[in-house]
């Protein structure tokens, strides 16, 4: 299978940006990105001058890359964005941020979004004392996210919590290493989230 082995790298190198979906290895100069940034493929280094509409499907993709996504779920939540007060754009990347996995890989208990994914899908964390193993739940201000009791010896999570514990936690939330929790402060704004994404672009595709 070791022709699937850099799939994610590849999705990097297809938009040209780091979209961190590797852990550790992003941060290091392993990154694909930086060894090679070009597309993948034998026609890699030309990249084609996209159209109004290729632009923004790249940038949904891209999203939804980012975020580990599907379409019809990235659809779901821009529905749930356009019915909400407020920018469509800013709406839609702040319920993306809501949804437990990127919480958890926020917090620095899964090494990247992938893994984080697959460790709330393993039972690894309680909300507010109760078992959550969905992914996609959302959270609110107010929720309190905890390895759960009985998952506290949990390697991964703990060889997490070791590598990233300089790493910087977003305002909108508060983590605490001893009792391997985190708290939602408040939802994300938009100068919470600190990714290359320009979301008026999805606006604009699914506004056709
Ligand atoms: Fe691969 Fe991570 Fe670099 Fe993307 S950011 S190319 S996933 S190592």
């Amino acid at each position: 299978m070791a022709r699937y082995k850099d799939e994610q790298c590849r999705i990097c190198r297809r938009e040209g940006q780091k979209l961190f979906l590797k852990g550790e290895r992003c941060y290091t100069d392993k990154c694909s990105i930086s060894r090679r940034n070009y597309g993948p493929g034998q026609h890699g280094q030309k990249r084609a001058k996209l159209s109004e509409y290729g632009t923004q499907l790249r940038e949904k993709q891209k999203t939804k890359s980012y975020y580990g996504v599907g379409e019809k779920q990235f659809r779901k939540y821009f529905e749930m964005a356009s019915n909400k007060k407020g920018v469509t754009g800013e709406n839609l990347l702040q319920i993306l941020e809501s949804r437990l996995d990127n919480v958890v890989y926020r917090l620095g208990f899964g090494s990247s979004r992938a893994q984080a994914r697959q460790l709330v899908n393993h039972a690894q964390f309680d909300v507010n004392g109760k078992k959550v193993d969905i992914p996609s739940y959302l959270v609110k201000p107010g929720d309190v996210i905890t390895v759960r009791e009985i998952k506290k010896d949990n390697a991964t999570i703990k060889a997490n919590v070791e590598v990233n514990n300089t790493r910087v936690i977003p305002a909108w939330l508060e983590k605490n290493n001893e009792t391997l929790s985190g708290k939602v402060i408040r939802l994300a704004v938009r100068e919470d989230i600190d990714i290359p994404i320009e979301e008026h672009l999805i606006v604009e595709l699914y506004s056709k």
